[in-house]
């Protein structure tokens, strides 16, 4: 079919979104990580093929084909959403998005083949659309967690976009149907297309941005925590106890130093698995007993440290007895009837203090509590009856 000027500078949007989508399958095939951007890609791919398909065709062209479309710009609002859903994991919604995509494809065959109406089908198809893109949005509104920001101004504009989707044959009410006769010329389908074009280039930037972002946030987390335990590491704990040490506001803070007895006997006798299940519970034990806000971190093997914030070394004692206590009570990571014990040496923190002193005293203290017949917590005298 021969295309005109006007429409080969229209094909220009379409084609830039099957581009956009290209790409995003590109970094989806290269990571096979973050199935939302190969979701998007269906989404811009659909889109763009069905806007570069009613681009090429004429008035009469555009009715018998409506429903073909139709569906592509249906499958492209469906795709969309559960892109948005699965970054967010929220349901899509796919039985609720179907019964409109079925309604309005009927409407369109009848308003198509039967009577033909091409307002009350672009009417249709942009309420579908709106509805269809618009379903996964409460239930991330409604999410409790903290968003990072990216997150928050991708969901802002992708509720905005549905709104456009929705209002957008409202624009045609405003200038008139008779504009609609030299459809592809018409400010409606120039609207349609250029809007949609600055819509799939932010929701690809943005996308990709919040891909970034979860890769690098993924790597950093993995860099500063211990995967058997989930604990800080010895880097990562320094790095952020240091920041710590020195706010004011936090004092007093303690640094209580805890070993596993024996450990390299529960290895040898009851294996390495069990070793780190051992290693797991107290883990656990230590990060139930303690604030959000002070660390604890897997130093070594089957060494831990804690920063206890606004605790001076009696309260921390306190807390490292429970600890003690707790993991010496339960019986769910031993064989049956064997103890589990851990010692514990406890010093202060002060401000302006050098950490690795401190450090170095903690140790110490706990191999006096070693040294005093293990299952046990020895404190720094003097840091005790200063605070105490
Ligand atoms: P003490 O009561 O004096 O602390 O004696 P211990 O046996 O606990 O201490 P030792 O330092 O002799 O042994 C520590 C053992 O911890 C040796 C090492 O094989 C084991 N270990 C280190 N990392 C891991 C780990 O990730 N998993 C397991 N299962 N064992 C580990
Ligand atoms: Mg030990
Ligand atoms: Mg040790």
């Amino acid at each position: 079919m021969p295309i005109n000027n006007a429409q080969a500078y229209l094909l220009v949007a379409p084609s830039a979104i099957v581009m956009l989508s290209l790409a995003l399958f590109t970094v989806w095939y290269l990571k096979r990580d973050h199935r939302y951007l190969l979701l998007l890609g269906c989404s811009l791919a659909f889109t763009g093929v069905s806007l570069g398909f009613q681009t090429l065709l004429d008035r009469s062209q555009i009715a018998i084909w409506s429903t073909v479309s139709g569906l592509g710009y249906l499958l492209g609002a469906w795709f969309g959403a559960r892109a948005l859903a699965d970054k967010y994991g929220v349901p899509s919604r796919p039985r609720l998005s179907l019964a409109i995509g079925l309604t309005t494809l009927a409407i369109l065959a009848f308003f198509s083949l039967v009577e033909e109406d091409l307002l009350l089908r672009i009417h249709a198809l942009g309420i579908a659309l709106g509805l269809i893109q618009v379903l996964p949005a409460p239930a991330i509104f409604k999410l409790p967690r903290k968003r990072e920001r990216l997150e928050v101004v991708l969901y802002w504009i992708y509720v905005m976009f549905c709104i456009y989707t929705m209002l957008r044959p409202a624009i045609v009410l405003a200038m008139g149907s008779a504009e609609l006769n030299n459809f592809v010329l018409s400010k409606f389908w120039v609207v349609t297309t250029i809007g949609s074009m600055t819509f799939c280039m932010l929701f690809t930037f943005l996308f990709l941005a919040c891909a970034v972002q979860g890769t690098v946030s993924k790597l950093s987390d993995e860099r500063d925590h211990d995967p058997l335990t989930e604990l800080l590491n010895r880097r990562a704990f320094l790095e952020a106890a240091e920041s710590l040490i020195n706010d004011r506001r936090l004092q007093p803070i303690s640094l209580a130093f805890g070993d596993i007895d024996h450990f390299k006997y529960i290895n040898d006798r009851w294996g390495h698995e069990r070793g780190d299940q051992v290693l797991k519970k107290v883990s656990l034990t230590m990060r139930s007993q303690v604030r959000h806000q002070d660390l604890v971190a897997r130093f070594g093997g089957e060494e831990f440290v804690l920063l206890l914030v606004n605790t001076d070394v009696k309260s921390a004692e306190q807390i490292v007895d429970r600890i003690r206590e707790l993991v010496s009570s339960s019986n769910d990571a031993m064989p049956e009837g064997q103890p589990l014990t851990i010692s514990f040496g406890i010093t202060a923190m002060p401000l302006g203090g050098s950490l690795s002193a401190a450090i170095d005293e903690g140790d110490k203290l706990l191999y006096q509590a070693k040294g005093a017949g293990r299952d046990r917590i020895c404190t720094d005298p003097v840091a005790e009856s200063v605070t105490g």
